[in-house]
């Protein structure tokens, strides 16, 4: 491939587009950074060029590189000494060889780029792929620049020539000297662009190089680099520029294709010159009438395509640019085309890598921070608070039912609330306060520099801004928050700063929701003790410690066991045997009760199973196992729950699951896993019914058969008016909905009665016996089912019951 250029027009190259530009690290600045360095400090010219041909050689990976002067080859790399074939060279600098054949690597790619200044040609030829634009970019740059010190070198040899001489040529060498410095500045500003780009300045900083550069090098009033507008097709647009008063930038900062030096070197893919700006072809009205003397425009190039121009301009040069300067131009401008290739390709991937980092650390609902980056502001504010009497707070706030909004309204209506949510925390705390989403409905405010009452009183703004009336859907809704805080100075540790919070705000919402809660000793002493609860539990479960008891539910008045519920114990070994309530809500705060549940369903099966094998009569007994809603979320639940029964030899329809109320009404995903687990074959139980949400609506979306009345309303059957009426209201509404229902906590015969008249057979309670380990199982069943023990017999109708969802017990 030959790419002959005269360095004023230029189409796009033809080749293989191996594009290096793309490459990390702005390749083609840092390559051209280190030939000037190279290039411009060396002594004399023939160590110049055989300096520039072997940094041209390792730039672009050619296999040869030869430097062809009028007199024949000046350097050259790839051949062994002596062996460089002269003829073969000149033809390909001469543009007659598109390929030559390089001894031991055979055909190669020829490349000739003109050394301006110097009637000198670089040749490089490369094996493989074809050279890209960017590495034909670099080339021709490297020429130029090799061609500038050439001939700086030139003169100041001529120079000392001179001065040797004679001083009557004076004027002469003054002029000479003036030239060289000119140059020698020329590659100073090169090589400062060079360095802005290799050292990932932002890309405004290169253009200001360039513009700045040009300013200093040819010392004219007016410097402009103008790009092609992409908002704007047809015009170009001033980047970047020296000499213009904001109301000219302003006047002149678009004009289109073609008008002016800038624009016509644009549209030509030229070097313009204009030494009379007023006569010219198409001068900017702006500058004809400010009485500009001259201007001179080169084009400025990306991969390959004219983007733009460089223009120097004068209001005092009557004599025009000279050859020197036109191509000093062009040397400018070949410059910007390279910092702009690698600028550009730098600007992407920063871009791409502040794109990155942005996922990585925001919401993408709300754009707040996330977690990530809550923890790693508080991780800094904390440090800073180390130091002198600066205390940090956090505030952790909740959006109180926010799972109510979601399910009432739908998830695009819960989206909105957060992020109007969101937008209200900004408004309410200072610009130098973090406010993060750290999950859900789970947000926090980081306030440096504020103490406890400060933060009281940011905590009393953000809940009345968060109580603000909101538009939804057309109508008001009012959400409440409950908000844990949390003063933070001297601590190290971020995470344990945000559990500290998380603790407060758990107890606001203990405590009734909609109230701030701040950290104090008390909580401080309940978490460490939930820490302490925790490691042993964990111990617990792989030692063992933890057994399942089992209690009754019976069929009043046969007396026949309906089913027995597994309710789990911890056989602590200091402390005897622990209840639930004592273990369970940590296990489901650290997750293990996932671990802890599977043990239990496992271990309940094989119960069940073991009894059944013992006592065929009692075949119709179910088991009711409890299940968490930390353990519904569990992806493998259903697996889980196959697997017990599978190991146990139990068939599906011997096990109940019981979930409470709030997963249902919470969980809108849990409908799925209700669906796997029906299909499985088991049974699934409503747990307290009656304790949680008003709304009965989830009743129809899930396929639930039992429903167990929460022990509380059975507590007032023989007082309470109220909840007499509630427990007939329920049996009505299972009956119409075909669920069976069954009465828990039943201590009282009077209650049993009560229940039993108001129509509701199936009870489970201390009247007819407590929890049990399974040793003992079998002996109450044995008893439960003995005449006498409770009353006789066992009746078709507990064998029938809940085995499907049209019998139920509420009917008489
Ligand atoms: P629950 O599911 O409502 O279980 C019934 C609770 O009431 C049991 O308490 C039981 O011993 C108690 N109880 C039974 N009859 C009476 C009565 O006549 N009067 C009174 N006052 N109480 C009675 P327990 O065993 O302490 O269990 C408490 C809770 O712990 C359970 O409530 C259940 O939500 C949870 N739980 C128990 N075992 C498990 C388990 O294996 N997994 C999960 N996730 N939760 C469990
Ligand atoms: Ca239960
Ligand atoms: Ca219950």
């Amino acid at each position: 491939m030959t790419a002959g250029c005269d360095g004023a027009a230029d189409g796009p190259t033809a080749g293989g587009e191996a594009d290096r530009a793309a490459v990390p690290g702005g390749w083609a600045a840092l390559r051209l950074a280190e030939f000037l360095e190279r290039v411009s400090v060396l002594p004399d010219a023939s160590a110049a060029a055989s300096a520039a041909v072997e940094e041209a050689a390792e730039a672009l990976e050619a296999e040869l590189v030869g430097l062809v002067g009028a007199g024949g080859v000046l350097a050259a790399v790839g051949y062994p000494a002596g062996r460089v074939p002269e003829a073969e060279l000149r033809a390909a600098a001469a543009g007659q060889r598109p390929q030559l054949d390089v001894p031991g690597v055979g055909p190669c790619g020829v490349l000739t780029v003109p050394v301006v200044g110097e009637e000198a040609t670089l040749v490089l030829a490369r094996s493989g792929a074809a050279f890209s634009r960017t590495e034909v970019g670099l080339a021709r740059a490297m020429a130029r620049v090799l061609g500038l010190t050439l001939g700086m070198r030139r003169m100041i040899d001529a120079e000392r020539a001179l001065r040797a001489e004679s001083e009557r040529q004076g004027r002469e060498r003054a002029r000479l000297l003036a030239e060289v410095r000119g140059r020698q500045r020329l590659l100073e500003r090169l090589y400062a662009i060079q360095r802005a780009i290799s050292h990932r300045a932002p890309v405004q900083d290169v253009f200001d190089a360039i513009t700045e550069g040009a300013s200093v090098l040819f010392g004219d009033q007016v410097v402009g680099l103008r790009l092609l507008d992409e908002d704007h097709p047809g015009s170009v647009r001033l980047v970047s520029s020296r000499g213009l008063s904001p109301a000219e930038v302003e006047a002149v900062g678009r004009s289109p294709i073609g008008e002016g030096a800038g624009g016509l070197a644009v549209a030509e893919g030229r070097l313009v010159v204009w030494d009379r700006y007023a006569r010219a072809d198409a001068p900017i009205e702006h500058f004809a009438r400010a009485g500009l003397r001259a201007a001179m425009a080169a084009p400025v190039h990306q991969d390959g395509q004219v983007v733009g121009s460089l223009v120097v301009a004068s209001y005092d040069r009557s004599d025009g640019y000279g050859r020197d300067e036109q191509s000093m131009l062009l040397a400018f401008a070949e410059h910007a085309s390279i910092a702009l290739n690698d600028a550009g390709a730098l600007e992407a991937m920063r871009r791409a890598f502040d794109d990155a980092v942005r996922r990585a650390t925001h919401d993408h609902l709300t754009g707040l921070p996330n977690r990530t980056l809550v923890l790693d502001r508080l991780g800094h504010a904390l440090a800073r608070a180390a130091r002198p009497q600066q205390p940090v707070s956090v505030l952790f706030i909740d959006i109180d039912r926010f799972k109510a909004v979601n399910d009432s309204f739908g998830h695009g209506a819960g989206d909105r609330v957060l992020r109007e949510v969101a937008r209200r925390l900004r408004d309410v705390v200072r610009p130098e306060d973090t406010v993060g989403r750290l999950a859900g409905d789970e947000f926090v405010v980081i306030g440096e520099d504020v103490g406890e009452g400060a933060a009281r009183d940011m905590a009393a703004r953000v809940a009345a801004a968060i109580a603000e009336p909101m538009a939804l859907e057309g109508r008001e809704l009012v959400i409440t928050a409950s908000i844990g805080v949390v003063g933070a100075q001297g601590s190290s540790d971020p995470e344990g700063v945000l559990q500290d919070a998380d603790v407060a705000m758990y107890r606001a919402k203990e405590q009734g929701r909609n109230r701030v809660q701040v950290f104090d000793q008390a909580l401080r002493t309940v978490r460490l003790a939930r820490l302490d609860l925790e490691h042993d539990l964990r111990r617990a479960l792989r030692r063992g410690e933890l057994a399942v008891h089992y209690q009754p539910a019976v069929w009043w008045p046969t007396g026949a066991v309906i089913a027995v519920e597994a309710l789990v114990r911890w056989e602590h070994p200091d402390r005897g045997i622990l209840p639930p309530a004592a273990f369970v809500p940590v296990a489901e705060e650290s997750g293990l009760i996932v671990a802890m549940g599977e043990q239990v369903l496992a271990e309940a099966c094989r119960t069940l199973a073991d009894v059944r094998a013992d006592r065929p009569e009692l075949d119709a007994v179910r088991m009711a196992v409890n299940l968490s809603a930390r353990q519904f979320a569990d992806p493998d639940l259903v697996d889980t729950v196959a697997a017990a029964l599978l190991a146990a030899g139990l068939p599906p329809e011997g096990l109940w699951l019981e979930i409470t109320e709030s997963v249902l009404v919470e969980e809108a995903e849990a409908v799925s896993t209700f669906r796997a687990l029906k299909d499985l074959g088991v049974h699934l139980v409503v747990d307290d019914f009656g304790t949680g949400f008003s709304s009965l609506g989830y009743l129809r979306r899930f396929p639930v058969d039992v429903l167990k009345i929460d022990r509380t309303f059975v507590e007032g059957l023989d007082s309470s008016a109220e909840d007499r009426a509630i427990v007939s209201a329920v049996l009505a509404l299972a009956g119409a909905l075909g669920l069976a229902v069954i009465a828990e906590g039943v201590e009282t015969a009077a209650q049993r009665d009560q229940l039993d008249r108001l129509g509701c057979h199936a009870m489970q309670g201390l009247l007819f016996g407590p929890a049990v380990p399974a040793a003992e199982l079998g002996g109450l069943l044995a008893r439960l089912q003995q005449p006498g023990g409770l009353r006789a017999a066992h009746g078709a109708a507990a064998s029938s019951w809940a085995a499907t969802r049209s019998s139920t017990s509420s009917r008489p």
